[in-house]
């Protein structure tokens, strides 16, 4: 857990708590006991604090978060002002990874060697935080605090490089790091140099002040609804203004003010349950992913093309596949457009642009799919079509092969079983544009064996998409849930709200675009032929939408120029149309229905409420995993807001017992609607016990 050796008069203690050498509780207590030996020992003259594999720690133990282990002593305060506390020089030699906690250790130290490699950052800010331990009060003590301001704020990292010429480092180690940290130790020792405490020192700005002023400003601005980034400043500006420990207390204060803020409730639930998604029930750690060193991809089209740069751009070859020349050569053009458009905006060199398109192999052949080691399927969302490329590839691509299709709607199960094996059969749904949307929806079928499920999800690493793992239904658990969404949004407008008040009273709430906008974007004509499907396969249902006339009329949505809102050529801005309202009126007219006033609590009540309703019965039917898979998918594929943590972390917050109120309360006035508002069972009994989704069945793991 903790080395300690003694070398020539310098102790070395070498963190060592894998993978990340994390400030846990045993690493905590272990460190000070090695300074308070090395204190002790009168051979000792100084210590190096020296971290092992990835580099000097990554900080505070997440896997303690929420325990009491987090909590017990000696606190990491406790270690920090035991290191900065000692008589004898200690001294951090940081490599590889220095954040947070790490970093607020290595600024007690008296000294600093450091890499130009290593990476150092304090990223509190991005779990609504700020650097608790005294990192806001050292670090601009040896950065200066336009830096320190830019480190916070951000929570990026810097290189070791990047810090020469400020007083954060001591001396650059070009060579072996502990070697310079030992020799950096015994010319402290010759030359009879003490510690020197970061605490002692005095921020380098003259006009600090006004620098603090001038950030306090544009990051107040930049921040919208988080309140962290502008408690660094403040915890900043008390490092300008107040002497050492008034600004510690200061920063305390802020520091405690943020842990009780829902909005970091909400980015810590989300960073846990990213980590809890890749967990996949039901299958051991261990089992092996299956090699993937080269993908075929079926169909050039919007999201064939997508998600061959999302491979292509991890360095994966792609054998893409198309029907037609004029297809495979309209796809491979969308490619190097979107490239191109990188290219210009500086994100791209033309050399990186060739040297990805040459890991494109076109065909329209599937002899070259023989050696793919995985097949995503995006052709048209035709199951007769879906069931010829299959055939095709389970025909020709070699045993051992995934076979993946990216249907959005369509019976995964049903796709598997056009093949001899089932087995090696998955849904990757993307997202569009796949090369850009983080999330991938995991489909696993009734048959689909545990090392496939593992390489999609190791897969989906490697492509930097954030996967969820779903089961088969309508819309699995994205789709089926905005399904509920969008219904109750019509709904709304039905009864008398117009489009725009719907959609402009839930980007209040903060979803990045309201759903009929969403609608109208997606394809209005897409939403119908899901209906009409299901028309068929429940005939005693009513699937009537105003849209419904809208697509007969060749109001599309957006690529259409028309759907909910008028989209003027070359404009993706909606502006409302009153032929519209015409559309609607005509619905209620036909219903016998009076449009009503509704408010806008109503509709972000009703929508918000729906998805959250849908998302307890995807719970209970296990078609997610856990309820936070589906803040995953909500805040990763649909815009929720992040600050919100997601629709069933919301729910949590406003309390489970409202929200299954306020569904009844809808349920009994909703008619024919009612099972619709009915509360979901699972919600029902979390409510009437008292209970949370992330603390119930369903919780992050
Ligand atoms: P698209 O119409 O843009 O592209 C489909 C492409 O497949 C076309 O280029 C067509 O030429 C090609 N194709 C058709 N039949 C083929 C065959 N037999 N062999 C080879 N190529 C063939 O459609 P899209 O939007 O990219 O959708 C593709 C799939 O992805 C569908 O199953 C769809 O449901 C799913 N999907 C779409 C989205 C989206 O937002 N567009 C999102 C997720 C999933």
């Amino acid at each position: 857990m903790v080395g300690y050796e003694s070398v020539g008069g310098v102790a070395v203690v070498t963190l060592a708590n894998p993978p990340v050498n994390s400030f846990g509780h045993e690493q905590r207590l272990k460190v000070v006991e090695a300074v308070l030996r090395a204190d002790a020992d009168p051979q000792i003259k100084a210590v190096v604090v020296i971290g092992s594999g990835k580099g000097f720690s990554g900080g505070a133990d997440i896997r303690e978060f929420g325990s009491s282990r987090a909590l017990a002593p000696p606190s990491l305060h406790m270690v920090l002002a035991t290191v900065e506390a000692l008589g004898k020089p200690v001294i951090a030699a940081i490599d590889g990874v220095c954040m947070g906690g790490g970093l607020e250790f290595a600024l007690a130290c008296h000294y600093r060697v450091i890499t130009p490699e290593a990476q150092l950052a304090l990223p509190e800010v991005k779990l609504g935080l700020l650097p608790g331990a005294g990192g806001t009060q050292r670090l601009p003590r040896v950065v200066g605090i336009e830096r320190a301001l830019s480190m916070i704020v951000s929570g990026n990292p810097v290189s070791g490089r990047d810090l020469r010429g400020t007083a954060l480092p001591d001396a650059i180690a070009e060579g072996d790091l502990r070697s310079a940290a030992l020799e950096f130790a015994r010319g402290l020792i010759a030359e009879g140099r003490g510690p020197r405490r970061v605490r002692d020192l005095k921020i380098p700005e003259a006009n600090a002040e006004a620098l603090v002023q001038f950030a306090r400003t544009a990051v107040k601005a930049a921040a919208g609804p988080f309140p962290a980034p502008p408690a660094c400043v403040e915890a900043l500006a008390a490092a300008v203004r107040e002497p050492f420990e008034g600004g510690l207390r200061r920063e305390r204060e802020l520091f405690v003010n943020l842990m009780a803020s829902p909005e970091s409730a909400a980015l810590r639930h989300i960073f846990q349950a990213e980590r809890a998604a890749s967990h996949i029930e039901g299958i051991p750690e261990s089992t092996p992913a299956r090699p993937l060193n080269r993908v075929g991809v079926i169909g050039a089209g919007t999201m064939g093309g997508g998600i061959t740069m999302a491979l292509i751009n991890a360095g994966i070859p792609v054998v893409l596949l198309e029907s037609t020349q004029a297809a495979l050569e309209r796809g491979l053009a969308t490619i190097r457009g979107n490239y191109q458009g990188q290219i210009k905006k500086g994100k791209l060199t033309s050399e990186a642009l060739e040297k990805r398109l040459a890991l494109i192999t076109p065909t329209l052949e599937y002899e070259p799919l023989h050696g793919v080691d995985l097949v995503i399927e995006a052709v048209f969302e035709k199951l007769e079509i879906k069931k010829e490329v299959f055939l095709r590839l389970d025909a020709v691509v070699r045993e051992g092969a995934i076979l993946a299709s990216n249907t959005s709607a369509l019976n995964l199960d049903t796709i598997a079983g056009f093949t001899r094996r089932p087995r090696d059969v998955i849904g990757l749904h993307f997202f569009s544009p796949a090369n850009i949307m983080r999330l991938l929806e995991v489909v696993r079928g009734k048959a689909t064996a545990d090392d496939v499920l593992v390489t999609a999800m190791s897969l989906a690493k490697r492509i930097r998409k954030v996967a969820v793992v779903a089961g088969v239904c309508d819309g699995f658990i994205g789709n089926r849930m905005v399904a509920g969404y969008s219904q109750a949004a019509h709904d709304l407008v039905v009864a008398g709200a117009s489009p725009q008040q719907v959609d402009r009273a839930l980007e209040k709430f903060g979803m990045a675009m309201g759903p009929l906008r969403m609608n109208d974007l997606a394809g209005l004509d897409v939403g119908a032929m899901w209906r009409h499907r299901l028309a068929a396969e429940n005939p005693d249902k009513d699937y009537a939408h105003v849209t419904d006339r809208m697509v007969a009329d060749g109001r599309h949505g957006q690529k259409t120029g028309a759907g909910w809102y008028l989209y003027p050529p070359g404009s993706r801005l909606p502006e409302p149309d009153p032929k519209v309202d015409a559309y609607i009126e005509e619905f209620r007219a036909a219903r016998q229905l009076k449009a009503r006033r509704v408010s806008d609590t109503e509709i972000v009540e009703r929508c918000i409420y729906a998805l959250v309703n849908e998302g307890a019965r995807i719970v209970e039917e296990h078609i997610a995993q856990r309820s936070s898979d589906i803040d995953i998918v909500y805040l990763n594929g649909y815009g929720f807001p992040l600050w919100r943590g997601g629709p069933m972390f919301h729910a949590d917050q406003v309390g489970l017992a409202s929200v299954a109120a306020a569904l009844r309360r809808i349920a009994a006035t909703a008619g024919p609607n009612a099972p619709f508002w009915q509360p979901a069972p699972l919600l029902e009994r979390l409510a009437a016990s008292g209970g949370s989704f992330s603390q119930g069945k369903g919780a992050a793991a």
